[in-house]
């Protein structure tokens, strides 16, 4: 009887800690101050929301576009059709992922930039990765241009696909001069056109920006610029404090 009533306790014990330990439901994430560039201009495959001070971006990474990185059998398979004579297919096939950005609600200068990193450093509209203008670490991007596909993404080893350079199908669909993405330090990314010029490094910071108005910022905002030329959409620092990015 004895041994009954220890092991009723133990029971009983363990039900109590397992429901202590239970997450508790939807905490303090309120979307009510979500500023509307993030609700209109982002793709439907991204969830989108505000969690204290900082906007939560989640992504499969799967492109709003065909590729010749989709499986053969896939309806969003697309043979190579690009401008590139030199194309050459990487092993890689794209992959579903589960990337989730925290970027800053208000961004600002940071006093000491950091650098950014091999891997995600932003997201596109589509919910594409934005990467830097590296391969690898120290390694130019020049090798892997090639691997490049008709709408300037390609994956990495994981089937991770991401862009380096414009973004082709994004630009097309909207205009050269529109809103592109963001980087991890909250400010705007914008195509390789502002006021019917196209802009080449030369026309911007270290960081690859300048603060001006744009569509979205009428009352002005520093935000980056993607060029035909290297570094193409970042100089190597974040002008900002950079969010993070998990996967
Ligand atoms: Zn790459
Ligand atoms: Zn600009």
């Amino acid at each position: 009887m004895k041994k009954l009533i220890l092991l009723f306790v133990f029971i009983l014990g363990v039900v109590l800690s397992c429901s202590k330990s239970d997450p508790s439901p939807a905490s303090s994430t309120t979307n009510t101050t979500l500023p509307d560039v993030f609700k209109n201009k982002f793709s439907s495959a991204v969830t989108v929301y505000v969690d204290g001070d900082f906007i939560v971006l989640k992504s499969t990474a799967i492109p709003n576009h065909k590729s010749p990185y989709f499986s053969k059998t896939d309806s969003r398979y697309e043979a190579y059709n690009g401008t590139n004579a030199n194309f050459v297919i990487n092993p890689n096939s794209i992959i579903s992922q589960s990337l989730t950005f925290k970027i800053p609600l208000n961004p600002k200068e940071s006093i000491a930039k950091t650098a950014t990193s091999l891997g995600p450093m932003g997201i596109s509209l589509n919910g594409v990765p934005l990467f830097n203008q590296y391969a690898g670490p120290n390694q130019p991007l020049a090798g892997e241009i090639n691997s490049f596909d008709q709408y300037n993404g390609h994956p990495q080893q994981t089937g991770q696909y991401h862009y380096h350079v414009e973004p082709l199908y994004i630009t097309a669909t909207s205009s050269k001069s529109s809103l592109i993405g963001y980087l991890l330090d909250g400010f705007p990314v914008y195509g390789p056109t502002e006021n019917g010029k196209t802009l080449t490094s030369t026309d911007l910071d270290t960081y690859h920006g300048h603060t001006a108005s744009t569509e979205d910022y009428p009352n002005g905002i520093y935000h980056y610029h993607i060029t035909a030329d290297s570094p193409y959409i970042n100089g190597g620092k974040f002008f900002g404090t950079s969010g993070t990015v998990t996967q």
